[in-house]
């Protein structure tokens, strides 16, 4: 993509209601927009990053088993009256249709997906099963924070799992605690396992936590054992494994996973029978990561004095064409050709490469951008290194050049 055909407009400077870096990178580079309180706009190289970091969620749910589906935001009041939420769940946005029936705006889905899956499951044989879904979700929050972090309408991957006895709950559990480790750490991010309330159902439920002085959560940890405990859930300062005293810490949390055992299979009426034929009700498990929260906290952690600094596997761009001008039309004009010829075989190598060919905007102005949106691979085409037939290669990660030929360029691996 040409930059002057993208229209790309940073911005200097930004007032945001905090003293936000993460936050103020994002609507500087234009990645997305406030619209109003705890309600955002994703624009293009902030939807290129989200649909990356889908796509790494994608991945890692399939490779458990995860069925895609996509449900519906709009739910009717009679399925959260059968489970009491209707009433109890304070969040839960309630809307009126003009002729009278009234829904909940989608803010989890334990009430449709239970009722769904009867559609899949009928004996011990149809189990386990598990569905997911990356969908927008609506909650009533009383204080929309820090851009991403806490909105009113948010990105979730939300995964259920249904199972006919206990111990392939706790199976199943451990496999998507550690394929949420990969999704983070694909993401550049190493959260914190920590325990935390398990409602009434469990006794704990495990909590994904980014250490950030920007997160809401504290969290305590041991420094000798690495245990670590929401506060909200805390009795006393010691380690309850190693008896080593806790530390307090900042931290956001990126993902959360329960089990609910027969909670919502009770009350909406999922059983499937046994194998001597009894009728059991499901057991069933819930598995959020918070998509835009996970964009703001990644922003956060990952960058610098100048701007984002992502993996390359979410960067919005791998690559960045500069063409450096010397105002010697000869040699202007085989930098041009040069560039033109590093851009075209990137784009038939199926390379997301972007060619800042804008006319009215400054090198520094250029540069500056880059780093900014964190696009990964900063390719300078200049006279000096048109001498050489050669690009200069920079990773925004490291100040390290490299002088590469353009097939080196082409097989730079992944
Ligand atoms: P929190 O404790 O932060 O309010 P929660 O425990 O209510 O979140 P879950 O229902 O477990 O959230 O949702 C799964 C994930 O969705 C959370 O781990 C978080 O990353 C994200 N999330 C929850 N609420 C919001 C929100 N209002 N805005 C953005 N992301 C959210
Ligand atoms: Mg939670």
């Amino acid at each position: 993509m040409r930059l002057s055909e993208l229209k790309i407009k940073t911005k200097k400077r930004v007032e945001t209601e905090e003293d936000d870096r993460g936050l103020s990178y994002l609507l500087r580079a234009n990645f997305i927009e406030k619209l109003t309180s705890g309600v955002y706009n994703y624009l293009p190289f902030g939807l290129r990053v989200i649909r990356k970091i889908e796509k790494i969620v994608r991945e890692e749910m399939e490779r458990i088993g995860g069925q895609e589906i996509l449900m519906a935001a709009l739910h009717p009041k009679s399925l959260w009256e059968q489970t009491n939420r209707w009433e109890t769940f304070d969040a839960l946005f309630k809307v009126q249709s003009r002729y009278g029936q009234w829904y909940g705006l989608g803010p989890t889905h334990e009430e449709v997906v239970t009722p769904l899956a009867k559609n899949f499951i009928f004996s011990y044989r149809d189990l386990p099963l598990y569905l997911y879904q990356i969908q927008t979700k609506f909650r009533d929050e009383p204080r929309p924070k820090g851009g991403l972090m806490r909105t009113r309408e948010f990105l979730m991957k939300d995964l259920y799992s249904f199972h006919k006895d206990e111990k392939d709950v706790d199976l199943y559990y451990e496999k998507v605690k550690r394929a949420y480790l990969k999704v983070y750490k694909r993401c550049g991010l190493k959260p914190i396992v920590t325990e935390a309330s398990g409602g009434t159902f469990s006794k704990f439920s495990h909590e994904f936590q980014v250490l950030t002085d920007k997160g809401e959560d504290t969290i305590f940890l041991c420094s000798n054992c690495g245990f670590s405990r929401n506060k909200e859930i805390m009795k006393n300062g010691k380690c309850p494994l190693c008896g080593e005293k806790l530390e307090s810490y900042q931290a956001a949390e990126v993902g959360n996973i329960f089990k609910l055992k027969d909670k919502y299979s009770r009350a909406l009426d999922l059983k499937y029978i046994d194998e001597r034929g009894e009728e059991k009700y499901v057991l069933m498990g819930c598995y959020g990561i918070g998509i835009s929260r996970l964009l703001s906290i990644i922003s956060e952690v990952l960058s610098d004095e100048k701007g984002l600094v992502f993996p390359e596997e979410i960067a919005p761009y791998r690559y960045i064409i500069l063409p450096l001008y010397t105002r010697k039309q000869e040699i202007d004009k085989k930098i041009t050709e040069f560039s033109e010829e590093v851009y075209r075989l990137l784009a038939d190598n199926q390379q997301e490469v972007l060619f800042d060919d804008r006319k009215d905007v400054s090198i520094g102005e250029k540069f500056n951008d880059v780093d900014l949106m964190g696009i990964f691979y900063r390719l300078v085409i200049s006279e000096k290194t048109l001498s050489k037939k050669r690009i200069e290669v920079k990773k925004r990660n490291s100040p390290n050049l490299k002088y590469l030929s353009k097939n080196e360029l082409v097989n730079l691996k992944k």
